[in-house]
């Protein structure tokens, strides 16, 4: 693999830095020497840029105390040129084959008692750093990391209004593509396409579940011939360039739903959908709004059939912290963005999900998406 250049690295030296600093308190706040950070979400986060490398180390290094260095191989540094990191005061540090970058690393940290690297920094790395850095412990960064991420600024609601925007004006026209006799993966590249239209870099996700695949959550596409009477999930999302996420699910019949126990099931999910989203408010905890869906979906004797959390969070991943699950004592707070997703799936004949994006506010809840939730039942 090799490096990619950031996306859009539009986000102001000042907004980076700040959050370099709070990176830094937050990791001495948790007992730990240094972060080390992969390419991916986290390393846009902090620098504006994604990067992008396999077996070739690359890590943002930042120190409790300290000067935080991007270390990356001579070769991908050209991809991180659009990054501030004067401004930000990162030093770039690079290596050639050859050179042992984990040695490079743990000679700036001298003897750290703690380390704490990326959750998604691949084991390749991990078991070459607990060689480099001799006795530090290592841990996740995750729970370091969350802290901020989950704590979205003005701007970065903003840009997921815009995503939760983009995919309703997708949903909008589904009915366009979605009829009997086409497959899935038609259906679905027609969706793709139209993610991108609207504004988004690519489709993420599409998942077009008729019928029984509708029973499976995580659905995507495949050859099976839509047909009239069939029920049909259709989940979908993906990237703004900016890198913040929309997700958003809506439910489809073609025609009049072949099984009578449609109607009353999907008035039940549509109850614990909406009740979830108004229950949404800062002091509550993510599981209470888990509980609310799912003790209205439970009462009215579906709750074996509510086979998945009540939702995620949502920002530059797709599943991010805050998790909304029974056993998340968090507690809300303004800006945390997350889904509102419950579903009902009776396994080899139909299912149903709802999803919106919501966001805490100072008060209570506004939600990204706009759509009405009924069941759309296409005539075709
Ligand atoms: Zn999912
Ligand atoms: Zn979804
Ligand atoms: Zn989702």
């Amino acid at each position: 693999m090799s490096s990619r250049s950031p996306e859009s690295p539009a986000l102001a030296p000042d907004t980076l830095r700040a959050r370099l600093d709070r990176a830094r308190a937050a990791a001495a706040a948790a007992g730990t020497d240094a972060l080390l950070i992969a390419p991916g979400s986290d390393l846009r986060y902090l620098i504006g840029a994604a990067g992008g490398s396999f077996e070739r180390l690359t890590t943002l290094v930042v120190p409790a105390e300290g000067t935080p260095a991007l270390v990356v191989p001579k070769l991908e540094a050209p991809g991180y040129a659009a990054v501030p990191t004067d401004a930000l005061g990162v030093e770039v540090v690079t290596w050639v084959d050859g050179e042992d970058p984990y040695r490079m690393v743990a000679g700036r940290l001298g003897k750290p008692g703690r380390v704490a690297v990326s959750d998604g920094l691949i084991a390749l790395h991990v078991l070459a750093f607990r060689a480099a850095l001799g006795s530090a412990e290592q841990t996740l960064a995750g729970p370091v990391l969350r802290e901020l991420r989950m704590r979205k600024d003005a701007a970065e609601i903003d840009a997921l209004r815009r995503a939760g925007a983009a995919i309703d004006r997708v949903h909008a026209r589904v009915g366009e593509w979605l009829r009997a006799g086409r497959t899935e993966a038609e259906v679905g590249a027609d969706i793709a396409d139209a993610i991108v239209a609207e504004g988004h870099l690519h489709a993420d996700f599409v998942i077009v579940g008729s019928g029984p695949n509708g029973a499976s959550p995580h659905h995507d596409v495949s050859d099976r011939v839509i047909e009239r009477g069939d029920v049909v999930v259709v989940d979908i999302g993906g990237p703004l360039p900016e890198g913040y996420n929309s997700d958003s699910t809506r439910t489809y019949a073609i025609g009049e739903p072949r099984d009578a126990d449609v109607a009353r099931t999907y008035a039940v999910l549509e109850r614990a959908q909406r009740a979830a989203v108004e229950a949404v408010r800062p002091g509550l905890t993510a599981q209470s709004i888990d509980g609310v869906a799912r003790e209205i979906i439970s009462d009215a004797g579906y709750g074996e059939f509510f086979i998945h959390r009540t939702g995620h969070g949502i920002g530059l991943d797709v599943h991010e912290e805050p998790y909304i699950v029974e056993g998340n004592d968090l507690v809300l707070e303004p800006g945390m963005a997350f889904s509102v997703e419950p579903g009902i799936y009776q396994p080899g004949r139909w299912g149903a999900r709802i999803e919106d994006i919501v966001v805490v506010t100072a008060d209570g809840v506004e939600a990204l998406n706009q759509r009405p939730h009924e069941l759309v039942v296409l005539d075709s």
